[in-house]
């Protein structure tokens, strides 16, 4: 059998994950994403479901 290559799929925008490390934790599992920007948007529309396991990209304003 052929071991392809199984691309990850950026959870936001559809596109493959060509680096890893962009991923959090979730309350439905580790979302992975191709980019920082990605990420943090996904943060920003699942505040509630993610948890903190990366240091947010944009820096709270206290
Ligand atoms: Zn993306």
């Amino acid at each position: 059998m052929a071991d392809a290559k199984i691309k990850e799929l950026c959870v936001l925008c559809g596109q493959a994950v060509e680096i890893t490390g962009f991923s959090l934790t979730t309350n439905d599992g580790v979302q992975k994403f191709c980019c920082a920007g990605c990420l943090s948007i996904y943060q920003l529309l699942n505040g509630d479901k993610t948890q903190p396991t990366i240091t947010p990209l944009l820096t709270t304003k206290k």
